[in-house]
């Protein structure tokens, strides 16, 4: 009898992130291949006996060779066994989850695709950014700062096409990634958001202008894992930041509210939305 192979996405880092689905391949598999960003609760559902096998990478050193997890992958299916491949975010985000798959459909191994919460949506959501918004933002593109061999992506040709960007992988690319986007055409005074760490209990946010913003990260000293939202709907921020780390979903208070405008004092529209909310209540 042959295994299968499940794709899953763990989600970005709070382990309520994982869905149902996810939980139950975790709860069944007999191997789990895991990567740096999994969080150890998630990792946890996987009965005591499941052979654990960690595929990441720590910075800066070499990757294990994705071709070595391909094999790996179909190898314990081969054996009969139900593996679970585990990735952060959503499988088919940044993941080469479309890599293993293919591995897979090469060797005529079964398997299956779970997906995943992405950091691209949730390190928005969670710092109280709306990736589209009525009257701010019809439309959204992820992108990567990284290309495959490492080398800068070229952002060009989306810069323009859309309302909002989230940036992946861009901590470590941060100067060079705003300066391309403004280069494109991308108005210097937008704002934009670097958000680390998102849904965690170490999650950090700063927000600033697109030209101001690699300034104040490194100032903050935000690095990776990050995502960096640039659009107008960033102002929304300074009345949605709802996400206090342990104490989550309280409502902001007055004192958070007036932090976030003093932090962003630049950022053009986020007074009128201040004004529309209070009269809305
Ligand atoms: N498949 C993943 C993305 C993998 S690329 C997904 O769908 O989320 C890795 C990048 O994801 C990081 O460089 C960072 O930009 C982003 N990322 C992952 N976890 C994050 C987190 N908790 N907070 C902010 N960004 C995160």
């Amino acid at each position: 009898m042959t295994g299968r192979v499940f794709l899953v996405g763990a989600g970005p880092g709070d382990p309520g992130l994982l869905t149902l689905r996810g939980a139950d391949a975790l709860r069944r598999a007999d191997v789990v291949v895991y990567d740096r960003l999994v969080s150890g609760e998630v990792l946890d559902l996987a009965p005591p006996s499941a052979e654990r096998v960690y595929a990441g990478k720590a910075p800066g050193q070499a990757a294990i060779d994705q071709e070595d997890i391909n094999d790996l992958l179909v190898q314990r299916a081969r054996e009969g066994k139900q593996v679970v491949r585990l990735k952060g975010g959503d499988p088919f985000v940044f993941g080469r989850g479309g890599e293993e798959a293919l591995a897979c459909a090469r060797a005529d191994v079964a398997f299956e695709v779970v997906p995943g919460v992405s950091s691209a949506f949730a390190a928005p959501a969670f710092a109280g950014i709306p990736v589209t918004h009525r009257g701010l933002a019809a439309s959204v593109a992820i992108v990567t700062a990284s290309g495959a061999g490492g080398e800068p992506v070229e952002l060009h040709r989306v810069a323009t096409a859309v309302d909002t960007l989230v940036v992946l992988m861009a901590a470590g690319r941060l100067a060079e990634v705003c300066r391309s986007l403004i280069e494109a055409g991308r108005s210097p005074i937008e704002p934009a958001a670097l958000v680390q760490w998102a849904t965690t209990s170490k999650q950090r946010a700063v927000r600033a202008t697109l030209a101001d913003l690699t300034e104040l990260a490194a100032q903050a000293g935000i690095r990776a894992p990050a995502t960096l939202v640039v659009g107008a709907v960033v102002n929304l921020s300074a009345l949605l930041d709802w996400f206090e780390g342990d104490g989550r979903g309280e409502p902001p208070r007055e004192g958070s509210l007036r932090a976030a405008h003093a932090q962003a004092p630049a950022l053009q529209g986020a007074p009128a939305l201040a004004l529309s909310r209070s009269r809305s209540r």
